[in-house]
């Protein structure tokens, strides 16, 4: 074991400086002080590269719907910058635990805004409309349940946030029923996915979302 002279304590381990008083230690080093941790395990790797193969399934069924329908413009590019940029988001704040779900919220909102802007300015064939909102808001949906899982968050912390991504996923339920979406598969799956999952969190977390509002409105 080392020593230091200096304030007569035994050190262990093999460092080189008292970590008291940064003189130099006598003595014999000790190696492997401290007992080797096994490793600690990771279900946030796990569920983070399901969902990058969900990301991949994506973005290669877009591609390929994209590609089969040529005259819909090239709006696939969108959706891979978006998944692109979601990632990177993901990435962040995962990273930096910071407030995902707001990230998640705010992205979703302005990649619909800018895509509806960009299909608006070249004459509107409407894929905005018909492929990018009906494809993102189900994805949104799928980021949030999987930050919330990986982040062991509480329900206060995502309920919020999550059910404004489900709920916007009964906006192409009333653009439908406006007539104005010109190919409905994709926005029939978005609302099914999205009551499927209001379903499911007013099932299970029915009573922490009443708290939560509650709260809310009481702020
Ligand atoms: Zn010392």
């Amino acid at each position: 074991m080392l020593f230091c002279e200096q304030c007569g304590v035994h050190v262990r381990g093999s460092l080189q400086r008292c970590p008291l008083c940064q003189s130099p230690l006598s003595g014999q080093k000790e190696e492997n002080a401290y007992p080797a941790l096994p490793p600690a395990k990771k279900p946030l790797r796990l569920i983070l590269r399901l969902a990058a193969l969900a990301t991949v399934v994506v973005a290669v069924t877009c591609c390929a719907i994209n590609f089969s329908l040529p005259k819909t413009g090239w709006w696939s590019v969108f959706v891979l910058a978006g998944l692109a940029s979601t990632w990177l988001v993901l990435g962040v704040t995962v990273r930096k635990r910071g407030s995902p779900m707001k990230a998640i919220v705010w992205q979703l909102v302005t990649i619909s805004a800018v895509t509806f802007a960009w299909d608006l300015c070249t004459g509107f064939a409407g894929w905005s409309l018909d492929f990018v909102l009906p494809i993102f808001i189900p994805c949104a949906q799928l980021a949030a349940v999987i930050v919330a899982l990986a982040l062991s968050m509480r329900p206060a912390e995502y309920l919020f946030c999550l059910s404004v991504c489900i709920l916007s996923g009964l906006i192409p339920l009333v653009l439908l029923l406006c007539g104005v979406v010109g190919v409905i598969y994709p926005s029939v799956i978005c609302v099914g996915i999205s009551l499927v999952a209001l379903a499911g969190v007013l099932l299970f977390k029915g009573k922490e979302l009443r708290d939560d509002a509650v709260r809310r409105m009481h702020l």
